[in-house]
Parts: C-alpha cells; sequence; structure tokens
C-alpha cells in the first residue's frame, strides 16, 4: 500500500455537546472497561499493485493505459490502481456483450442460464469472507455488515434468480418474455457488491447480457467478481466490468448498441441518466436518493423502537438511501425516547471497519465527509440542537461522530436533503395525521418506518405512505424475494422479486 499525500482533516464542531462516555447508563457515569480490539485478519485478501477492466472475459488495460487509485478510507492509504475506461473502452464491452447475447448467452435454454447463476452463487459463499473484507477495506463498511449482510445478501440474489431462469413463463404467465439486450448498469458506493447482484442476477436470469461500471470509489469487490465469472465458466462478453469516471458511465448509457440502463445513486445524477435515454427506445430504471421518515408512536415497544432507530440510521454509516433518517415520535414520548437513545448511541463503537466489534466504519471519501460535515453544520447553524456521543475518532481516515439532532424543523436543510452519513434529524407529532402529513413532506419516496402495537395502525400508516417500501416494528430489511424502489425523487422500477425480472424483459402475448 502507498501514502497518500496528507490533507487536513475535517474539523470538528465546536458547538456540539459531547457527552461523557456512560455505556449505556445515560448518566455520565463511565464504566471502566472496553472492548478488546477484534481484527480481522486480510491475507486472504491477494491485492494485486493493478487492475485491469474486465471485457470479453479478459482482464485488459484501458485503451490509453490511464489508471485511477482506489483508497481505503479508513486509512487514506491507496489499496491498488484500477483501469480508467474510457469511450473506446466502453465501444469494446457494449460490442463483446452484444455478440454473447447473439451467440453463446442467447442460445442458452433457461436451465442452463440457470446452472452458471447457482454456480456464481456458490463460489461467492465459498469466497465470502474474502469478498467481505475487500469489500470492508474499499468502502469503509463495518465487517460485522460485509459479513452478515452485504456478502450473503449478495449470494442469495444469484440463488433466488438462478431459480426463476427456467421459470419465465410462470413469473409472467400467457406470455413469453424476451431478453432487452445489452444492459448498462451504473452502481455506487454504499453497497458495491449487493447493487452488482441486484442488478446483475435478474439481467442474467432473463437471458440479457451486461456492462456494469462501479463506482470509482469502491471498484475492488467487481473486480473480484470478475474473477468469479471466469470460475464459473461463464461464456466471454455475458458480463462486463469497466470501472472508471461518471463521464464514462455517460457514454456507456448513450451508446446505441445498449437496450436496457438501471442506475443506483442521487437523484442528481439520474436525472442526467433520464436526459441521456431520453428520446431512445432504452428501458430505464432509477434507483435514487431519500429521507425516509421512521415513525415512532406512543404505544410502540421504545427499546425495540430505539434499536430499529438505530439500525435505521446508523447502519453503514447512515450511507444508505433507505435509512431513517428523520425520526418521527410522537410528542408524549419524545423525551423519554430521545433519552433512551442517547444512552443507546453511547455504547456504539465508531472506528476500524475491520474490528469485529466495530458498529459504525469510515465514510467512504473524504468528499462525502466534506458533504455530511456541511449538512450537520447548516444544522447547527438554522438552530437545531446537536448530540454527539463521547468518542474517541481515529487519527486517520475519514469518520464520523454518530449524530443526533433535535429541535428539528421542516424547513431545516438536515430534514429535507439527503446527508448520506450517520445524522438523525428528529421531529415530534400529536396525531396520526400529523405524522402521515410530516412523512410525506419531502421529494422523495423511498421508504418509512412505522412503530406501533397496532396492527390496525399499521396498515391505516403503510397505506398513507408515499413511499416503496413501509417496514412495521423493524427498519432496513432486505430480502431477494421483495421488491424495493421509490416514488417522487426516489425514482421509478422495481429491483428485487419477480417485479425485478419484469425490468429486464419485453412481453409478448402468446
Ligand atoms: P453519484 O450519483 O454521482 O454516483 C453513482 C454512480 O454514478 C457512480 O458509479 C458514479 O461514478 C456514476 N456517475 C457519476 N456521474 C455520472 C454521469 N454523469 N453519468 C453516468 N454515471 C455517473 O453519487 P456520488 O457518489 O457522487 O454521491 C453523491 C450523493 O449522492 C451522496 O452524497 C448521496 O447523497 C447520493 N447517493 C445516493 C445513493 C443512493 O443509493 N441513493 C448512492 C450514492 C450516492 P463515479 O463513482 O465514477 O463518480
Amino acid at each position: 500500500m502507498h501514502d497518500m499525500p496528507a490533507e487536513p482533516r475535517v474539523p470538528h464542531f465546536s458547538s456540539a455537546k459531547v457527552a461523557a462516555t456512560s455505556w449505556g447508563f445515560g448518566d455520565g457515569q463511565a464504566i471502566p472497561w472496553e472492548y478488546a480490539p477484534a481484527p480481522e485478519a486480510r491475507d486472504i485478501v491477494k491485492l494485486k499493485e493493478r487492475y485491469g477492466l474486465f471485457i470479453g472475459g479478459r482482464e485488459v488495460p484501458s485503451s490509453d493505459g490511464e489508471v485511477f487509485a482506489t483508497v481505503d478510507p479508513a486509512t487514506e492509504l491507496v489499496l491498488a490502481h484500477v483501469s480508467k475506461a474510457t469511450p473506446a473502452d466502453i465501444d469494446k464491452a457494449v460490442r463483446s456483450a452484444r455478440r454473447a447475447g447473439s451467440r453463446s448467452w442467447g442460445n442458452l435454454p433457461g436451465r442452463e442460464r440457470a446452472k452458471y447463476l447457482f454456480r456464481i452463487a456458490r463460489i461467492m459463499q465459498e469466497r465470502s469472507r474474502e469478498f467481505a473484507i475487500l469489500e470492508s477495506m474499499d468502502s469503509g463498511k463495518p465487517i460485522k455488515e460485509s459479513r452478515d449482510v452485504d456478502v450473503p445478501l449478495a449470494a442469495a440474489h444469484f440463488w433466488y434468480y438462478a431459480g426463476w431462469a427456467d421459470k419465465l413463463e410462470y413469473a409472467f404467465p400467457g406470455r413469453t418474455a424476451h431478453p432487452l439486450g445489452v444492459a448498462a448498469q451504473i452502481i455506487p458506493w454504499n453497497f458495491p457488491l449487493l447493487m452488482l447482484s441486484w442488478k446483475i442476477a435478474p439481467a442474467l436470469a432473463a437471458g440479457n447480457t451486461v456492462v456494469l461500471k462501479p463506482a470509482s470509489t469502491t471498484p475492488l469487490t467487481a473486480l473480484l467478481f470478475a474473477e468469479v465469472c471466469r470460475e464459473a465458466d461463464l461464456p466471454p462478453g455475458v458480463v462486463n466490468i469497466v470501472p472508471g469516471p461518471g463521464a464514462v458511465g455517460m457514454s456507456l448509457v448513450t451508446h446505441p448498441g445498449v437496450a436496457k440502463v438501471a442506475f443506483t445513486g442521487s437523484t442528481e445524477i439520474g436525472r442526467l441518466i433520464a436526459k441521456g435515454v431520453a428520446g431512445t427506445d432504452k428501458a430505464l430504471t432509477l434507483e435514487l436518493g431519500g429521507k425516509a421518515a421512521n415513525i415512532v408512536f406512543d404505544d410502540a415497544p421504545l427499546d425495540q423502537a430505539v434499536e430499529g432507530i438505530v439500525n435505521g440510521i446508523y447502519f453503514n454509516q447512515g450511507e444508505v438511501c433507505c435509512a431513517g433518517s428523520r425520526l418521527l415520535v410522537q410528542e408524549s414520548i419524545a423525551e423519554t425516547l430521545i433519552d433512551k437513545l442517547k444512552d443507546r448511541l453511547s455504547t456504539i463503537r465508531v472506528g476500524d471497519p475491520l474490528d469485529k466489534n466495530t458498529d459504525v466504519g469510515a465514510i467512504n471519501s473524504r468528499a462525502q465527509l466534506e458533504k455530511i460535515t456541511e449538512l450537520v453544520q447548516s444544522g447547527v447553524d438554522e438552530g437545531a440542537e446537536l448530540y454527539q456521543p463521547a468518542c474517541d475518532l481515529p487519527e486517520r481516515g475519514y469518520f464520523f461522530r454518530p449524530t443526533l439532532f433535535t429541535n428539528v424543523a421542516q424547513s431545516h436543510r438536515i430534514a429535507r436533503e439527503e446527508i448520506f452519513g450517520p445524522v438523525l434529524a428528529t421531529l415530534t407529532f400529536r396525531t396520526p395525521d400529523e405524522a402521515v402529513e410530516k412523512a410525506n413532506n419531502t421529494a422523495y419516496g423511498l421508504s418509512a418506518g412505522i412503530w406501533t402495537d397496532k396492527g390496525s395502525r399499521i396498515l391505516h400508516m403503510a397505506s398513507k405512505m408515499r413511499a416503496g417500501v413501509v417496514w412495521a416494528n423493524t427498519f432496513n430489511r432486505f430480502d431477494p424475494t421483495s421488491p424495493f424502489g421509490g416514488y417522487k425523487e426516489s425514482g421509478f422500477g422495481r429491483e428485487g422479486g419477480m417485479h425485478g425480472l419484469h425490468a429486464y424483459v419485453r412481453l409478448e402475448d402468446r
């Protein structure tokens, strides 16, 4: 690994009310013990100094030989250099995908495609530890999340869609499903391997071929996945992986050989992609940002709700499009709930992503850390009350304390904008109608959470939420069989389940 030039660290908030370490009592009473370090060994990951593009089943350099560095956000050290795709490489990758579509892959019956998907799922499981460690190194997420959530779910998507590959006639009764052709897939950095599997597994199951561009800060697990494709003997060109900058993503979107575009990322880039596709007959799905309300009623099991709130916003450092970033609490229990939440926050461990005890790892990049810092400062400036538990942050790396805002107004930027960091904005409500009004008062519509003892209230609230996913008495649960997607500025189209297959087929009446 190579040292990066030192840059100034992001300043701390002078206005932050930092509580004394309490380890769960919420009264400033410190318990004099700490968790012993439990570092995950990294030797299973064999980092190469340089990675190529994956085109036509082979690792190749970019057409102009240029590379870019990918950095470990927990140490600020360069992990590896990766070939930077050019428009010429994109053209090569799309041609290779088209060839595979019209020859090898296109001629395989569903049951044969299924065998490849099963094989990929199995190899991912066999290499799960390697994937999890590499994912945590490249993205900054805690190992316990990449090990227990990202990688198992990624493999589960391949298992699930493998099952559909020979059953498309049952998925779409009375109609014949045809693949669309080459799918251009662009994914973000918050769940690199998981987003890859959400996109590649249904596309291949339905008979399409793929050109995928990972995010520039997290290309490594996609390139390890390229190795899995080779190990599974996937015919060359069925999957192509082309790391490169945003601009090269746009040349993929606008390539005339592409039939379908699937994008996950910011609403801003989603808009550009929609413009790039406009006027063509390309199919498009967009999974964009969110600003979800997590609504807690006075009859909710409060301790359970606190766990759900913590999981909703501090999971993956809050870098989650469906994060429960707005907490709506019924006024009568607000004080009690916030006290419990502050207690719980003081037990959250922030630090080395590869330590098995870490709850909140590193923010993915310096740019993202700066964005979070700026938005949190705006919250303080606009008059919200900030709380951060006392915790030491590592000397190096992009870390941010779990942050809780109270006294938040709906007009505050922290209540309106997607922060994509471990920052929770709390608002209160008195009646269910007011909760609905506030929850839906957002440009986004990706997810929502409801905490209450009453089943009838869950059903009532769920039917009023303008959100693609509504969790009841839980949050951030994912399953390959369940569709996921948004309303309004959170995008359109669904991924996961049978809905996810639908986005990759053209249906013809029989
Ligand atoms: P982007 O939307 O810019 O990035 C997502 C993907 O799109 C990356 O692969 C990126 O490539 C690519 N991309 C960037 N520009 C273009 C373009 N013009 N044409 C085609 N593809 C492009 O998100 P950021 O990484 O910049 O994050 C910014 C903010 O977006 C975050 O702070 C967060 O609020 C939000 N976000 C939301 C996500 C979600 O899942 N809803 C995921 C990620 C971010 P490259 O990495 O090379 O720039």
